[in-house]
């Protein structure tokens, strides 16, 4: 292997497998590019653990934008990453919509003003009352809420181990290197990063390095000397069976229930023939980067009651299976890092995504390379979720985090 590389990303899931793809695939781009993945089993990224789900119900612009963009994307994912002339990956998006819940003033107000701008960005989203809610999803018990928001389409769930397989893929064909090994060191001379150690012991010299190391990305920029705000916090997921299915009941969307998120937070969407679920833990720290025990409690104490008081079709379920993931979890504002360090311009992070980094994927690798390719960014302005807010502080609000 070559001890030089223009562009080495730490990390290869879906997030360093994007940006692999927008740089390689660019034209302008006649550079090489190194993907260091410790792990190529993937078994604990966040990418193979997540929900997989994409919505454009956010309360900043920006990401919608991003989602919007995300959505486009893997609708035409088959055809954008064909290799050897054969088409990529069906990402089988199920554009089943999300529905976010209100049953208090605050969570209406909240609806409302997101709506706003979620409308002003074009995204296809509708607010019921009570009563064309209960039309829409008639298994539903409606009597305490107060408002719902439904988006009608460019919302919904669709393969994760495919939108990464499908990135890495067209990247490497296009000329990307992949190495299984793991990055232990990052050599830096003042304002540049030069380049990495392996674990193996090889030394590599950069030009540019991404860090896409998703829970762990801490750890990456601080071998760097570089500080980052992102943590792994647990999230369990539970699959569940449902004696008297209500997938179908729907008026709407040829009878396809929506990813639903009850005012409790209790969250769940159809899962072929089962359903997903899960909820934010009320105490959640900081776990281990190895722990991954499902909280078992969370079905019992949150997630069953919620969801049997929201309907009667879902007071019979069993549980059929569960896993737990790391959300690489930005403890300044849960949103999205993407951008270089302001004084070691070519570290760039690609971090922090909070439980959005599968569906902002697209958009993140996309920025990456403009980043990389032409200094700024030139198809959406992501300076917003720079690192810039991280040196002062200064959070970028987004009240629709779930
Ligand atoms: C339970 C759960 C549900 C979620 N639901 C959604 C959802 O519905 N929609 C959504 O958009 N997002 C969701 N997310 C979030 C999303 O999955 C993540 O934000 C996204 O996958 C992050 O991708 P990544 O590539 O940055 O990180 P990861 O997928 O964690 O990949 C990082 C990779 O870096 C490698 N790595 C780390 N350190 C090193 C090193 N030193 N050397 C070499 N390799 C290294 C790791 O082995 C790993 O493969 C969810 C996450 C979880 C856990």
């Amino acid at each position: 292997m070559k001890d030089s590389f223009d562009v080495v990303i730490v990390g290869g899931a879906v997030i360093g497998s994007a940006v692999a793809y927008f740089l390689t695939a660019n034209p302008d781009f006649d550079g090489s590019v190194l993907v260091v993945e410790r792990d190529p089993t993937y078994a604990k990224a966040s990418t193979s653990l997540s929900s997989s789900s994409i919505r454009t119900q956010f309360s900043n612009p920006i990401n919608v934008r991003i989602s919007q963009f995300g959505s486009a994307f893997i609708r035409d994912f088959a055809t954008t990453m064909q290799v050897a002339g054969e088409p990529g990956p069906d990402l089988n998006f199920h554009q089943g919509g999300y529905l976010f819940l209100a049953n208090t003033a605050a969570q209406e107000r909240t609806l409302r003003e997101n709506h706003a701008v979620q409308k002003a960005c074009g995204a296809d989203v509708v607010l019921w009352g009570p009563d064309e809610l209960a039309r829409a999803f008639p298994h539903l018990d409606v009597a305490d809420i107060r408002l719902a928001s439904y988006g009608q389409s460019g919302e919904g769930w669709f393969s994760n181990t495919g939108l990464m397989n499908g990135f890495k893929a067209k990247a490497r064909e296009l000329g990307a290197d992949y190495i299984t090994d793991e990055v232990v060191g990052i050599t830096r001379s003042g304002d540049r990063v030069t380049g990495i150690t392996l674990k193996s012991g090889a030394k590599i010299a950069a030009g540019t390095i991404v860090n896409a190391s998703g829970p762990r990305a801490a750890l990456t920029a601080r071998m760097a000397g570089l500080d980052v705000p992102v943590e792994p916090r647990k999230r369990t997921l539970f699959v569940f069976d449902c004696a008297h299915t209500p997938e179908g009941s729907a008026t709407v969307n040829n009878g396809r229930l929506p990813l639903m998120i009850d005012p409790t937070g209790v969250f769940c969407r159809p899962e072929g023939r089962y359903f997903l679920s899960g909820c934010a833990p009320a105490d959640d720290p900081a776990v281990d980067w190895d722990d991954f025990e499902p909280r078992w409690e969370e079905f019992e104490n949150c997630i069953w009651p919620a969801l049997a008081g929201r309907s009667p079709a879902f007071e019979a379920i069993k549980v059929v299976n569960q896993w737990a993931g790391h959300y690489d979890f930005n403890t300044l504002d849960h949103n999205l890092i993407v951008g270089p360090h302001p004084e070691v311009r070519n570290f760039i992070f690609a971090n922090g995504f909070s439980g959005h980094g599968l569906q902002q994927g697209p958009a993140t690798g996309r920025g990456v390379a403009e980043l990389i390719l032409y200094g700024g960014f030139r198809a959406l302005d992501l300076s917003e979720v720079g690192y810039e807010r991280i040196v002062e502080g200064r959070p970028f609000l987004e009240k629709a985090v779930i």
